[in-house]
């Protein structure tokens, strides 16, 4: 089972080759980046896959021999409606063109299955933060079970938006882990966690009126350290509550090496152990589609009808596989 997965949910428009044992045969992908003190503008995203898409499939067909593939996966959602139906296009066409199947993907569950292949983990409890999605899951009853999540803004957008009001550019979140590290003083900021669930509109405005009054190190480390041991208190309340001993940190934020310190203190300090997804694998890509529509048609899983599903929740979907 060979096959060739279709990401468009946001910002990237990517192509992927995966094999049956979740060889990654390719992985091409190319990110939207939104005009400067900007958000991620749907339309703008949905022109830029339209012009990168056949370029990117061409790509894919000169290094790869198409007709080895067994499948079309393409992520169904959760996503922006324009840059899904993008990808849904150009997954629909190619499958018609080599008559072959077609699988609609979570993309969300994607983002736990590569992760999973790529780190070994089998079961793990999973922090996915990213710009789009904060949310600790875990396989519970045979679906990934969302144990917190945000219930305002995702952590990774929060810092995108920090740091925009700072004067920076998009991604914010590199730049303030940059700046956190110059950082010479701590700054009490809102802590905001409910039950299982996080806030983080109140630290996001808490941070931003203090822009111009103390430095954006100071500023970015104490948003940094206040936001991520929001984080890590969560998932160490799901681990206690499954009793599973792996934590997966997988989404653009797992790239921050302060969130990786504290995830590893505290799985150490509870005899479990973090494991952090690559970074070529941890964004949105092709790969991760095309590797869960193997294991989903591996599993048996075949649909009649393809739509999107722009805010289909990660729990929706059965894990058969
Ligand atoms: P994704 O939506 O998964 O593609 O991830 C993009 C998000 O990851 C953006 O919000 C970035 O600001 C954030 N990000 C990328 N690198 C880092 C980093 N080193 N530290 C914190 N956030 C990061
Ligand atoms: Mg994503």
């Amino acid at each position: 089972m060979i096959s060739l997965g279709i990401e468009s949910t946001a910002h990237t428009f990517g192509i992927g080759i995966v094999g049956p044992k979740g060889k990654i045969c390719l992985n091409l992908r190319e990110t939207y980046k939104p005009p400067k003190g900007s958000g991620i503008i749907p339309a703008e995203a949905k022109a830029h896959h339209e012009a990168v898409a056949s370029k990117l499939l061409a790509k894919a067909k000169n290094s790869f021999d198409f007709s080895k593939l067994n499948l079309i996966s393409y992520s169904k959602g959760p996503g922006l409606p324009p840059c899904l139906k993008v990808g849904l296009t150009a997954a629909r066409n190619l499958a018609k063109e080599l008559k072959l199947p077609l699988l609609g993907v979570n993309h969300c569950v994607a983002h736990i299955e590569i992760g999973k292949l790529a780190t070994g983990t089998k079961d793990p409890v999973v922090l996915y933060v990213s710009g789009g999605n904060t949310q600790v899951l875990a396989l519970a009853g045979g679906r990934y079970r969302v144990f917190g999540e945000t219930l305002d803004i995702p952590i990774g957008n929060a810092m995108d938006v920090l740091a925009r009001r700072m004067g920076y550019g998009f991604p914010g979140g590199p730049v303030t882990a940059r700046l956190a590290e110059k950082a010479d003083k701590f700054i009490e900021m809102p802590y905001s966690v409910k039950g299982t669930d996080l806030s983080y509109s109140g630290l996001l405005t808490h941070a931003s009126r203090l822009i111009g009054k103390e430095s954006n190190e100071n500023i970015s480390h104490s948003f940094r350290e206040t936001g991520f041991a929001m984080l890590t208190e969560v998932v160490e309340r799901a681990l206690a509550h499954t009793g599973k001993k792996e934590v997966l940190l997988t989404g653009g934020v797992a790239a921050n090496v302060r969130l990786q310190e504290m995830m590893a203190k505290m799985t150490k300090a509870r005899k479990a152990k973090s494991y952090v997804v690559p970074e070529s694998v941890s964004g949105d890509n092709g790969a991760m589609i095309a590797w869960t529509g193997v294991l989903m048609a591996q599993a048996g899983v075949c649909e009649a009808t393809h739509d999107i599903s722009p805010r289909q929740r990660t729990d929706e979907v059965k894990v058969v596989w």
